[in-house]
């Protein structure tokens, strides 16, 4: 009995034995597997979401070692701002970039520097006098975060070949236009090797034609987002012409107060074939590009 014993013994190791082997024999075909994977995350080393945060803007830029906020959306979409951070599997943010100090802009940041480290915060450093710009600055400097002014010619380096750019504003803010505050927005150009995105907040056409001045040889952009939510007072025939986008993303919410975007710019953009997204219609809109091609996605 007990060599009975040891013989079960001996065919249930070799049966495992057995298992085991081929087990590992599946293992070349499952290489062709992880290695469609790799390749689908390097078809995305760089991800842009124009976030739905309803009229306003909120544009979260993720690179293979940074995370990088452009714009906090406004105070009524805080919680959803952050939400949106932590499920992109985010714990710190690298670099955040307040393009202006309008509440659309910076509204979630309040929200966001008490929920989400942040290493490093840019503005323009216009001399906004709103309680919410000063309580952001208080905050900003209690929590000790680093602050820098970015304006144009400054860039920030995002690593891996991914870059930004600012062509706006100048160091002499723009004064006596309709809003010098959306004319003091930090515009920026994020490019990845044969890939770039305008990012311009809210500037207008004073400021557009400041960078088309100082900047035009520079500016085409495959991907351009919506200066001022497709407002009139934005997008001038002659900035789209040297900007020459394929495809625009309007951040703006639905059935908003100041009719953004405008029919005549979304007659513009028709006009010069680029094909529109809308955070309003399409939900958030993504962009992902591996520096040779990009793709855009929509939620809705
Ligand atoms: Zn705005």
């Amino acid at each position: 009995m007990p060599k009975l014993r040891t013989n079960h013994l001996v065919i249930s190791l070799l049966m495992i034995l057995l298992l085991l082997v081929s087990a590992c024999g599946n293992a070349p075909a499952a290489e062709p597997k992880s290695r469609a994977k790799l390749d689908s995350n390097a078809a995305a080393n760089l991800t842009v979401k124009v976030l739905d945060v309803g009229q306003a803007d909120a544009i979260l830029i993720q690179t293979p070692k940074q995370a990088i906020l452009i714009d906090t959306g406004d105070v009524g979409t805080k919680e959803k701002l952050v939400s949106y951070i932590k499920k992109a599997g985010i714990t710190a943010l690298d670099k955040v970039i307040i393009t202006h100090a309008h509440a659309d802009h910076l509204g979630g940041m309040a929200e966001l520097m008490e929920n989400i480290p942040i290493k490093q915060v840019y503005d323009s450093a216009f001399p906004a006098t709103t309680a919410t710009y000063r309580n952001y600055l208080t905050t900003v400097q209690k929590k000790k975060i680093p602050f820098s002014r970015l304006q144009a010619g400054g860039s920030v380096d995002l690593g891996d070949g991914i870059s930004l750019k600012a062509f706006a504003p100048e160091k002499e803010f723009i004064k006596g236009s309709d809003s010098d505050v959306n004319n003091s927005s930090i515009a920026l150009k994020l490019s990845y090797g044969d890939f770039s995105m305008l990012l311009t907040g809210d500037a207008e056409t004073e400021s557009e034609e400041l960078m088309l001045k100082s900047f035009r040889a520079d500016l085409k952009s495959q991907v351009l987002k919506s200066p001022h939510h497709g407002s009139r007072t934005s997008s001038s025939q002659a900035f789209l012409k040297a900007v020459a986008p394929e495809a625009v993303v309007i951040s703006v919410g639905a059935n908003n107060d100041y009719h953004h975007p405008h029919p005549s710019i979304m007659k513009r953009y028709q006009d010069a074939k680029m094909k529109i997204y809308r955070t309003d219609l399409d939900g958030t809109v993504t962009i992902t590009s591996d520096g040779k091609t990009y793709k855009i996605a929509k939620e809705k």
